[in-house]
């Protein structure tokens, strides 16, 4: 919020300006931090063969992700906080064993 007479910046929670009076009004530069995005540990990977399908799964899903590289071979992949449940209902299926019968 800031005072649109002396554009003294005031903290959430005032609604007058305490040198003008005059009511304060909302950052019309929209100068706030770009949305961050918070990513949480999703799980770790040892196998290149699932690290493939884990990412290229949350690719497809749309489920902003990067990886952290901790030894060699082992990464921990990470998610947005916010689609943390969607990225695991996503590899519930696809992280499972590779090996998939085809033919019946
Ligand atoms: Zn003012």
């Amino acid at each position: 919020m800031f005072c649109p007479e002396c554009g003294l910046e005031y903290e959430e929670g005032s609604s007058l300006c305490e040198d003008c009076g005059v009511e304060l009004v909302e950052d019309p530069l929209g100068e706030e931090a770009p949305e961050e995005l918070e990513f949480v540990p999703l799980g770790e990977v040892t196998d290149a063969t699932v690290f493939a399908i884990v990412t290229s799964q949350l690719e497809e899903a749309g489920i902003p992700w990067f990886v952290q590289s901790e030894k060699e071979s082992m990464a921990m992949v990470y998610v947005a906080r916010n689609r943390l449940a969607e990225a695991h209902r996503e590899l519930a299926a696809a992280a499972s064993p590779v090996a998939v019968c085809e033919g019946n």
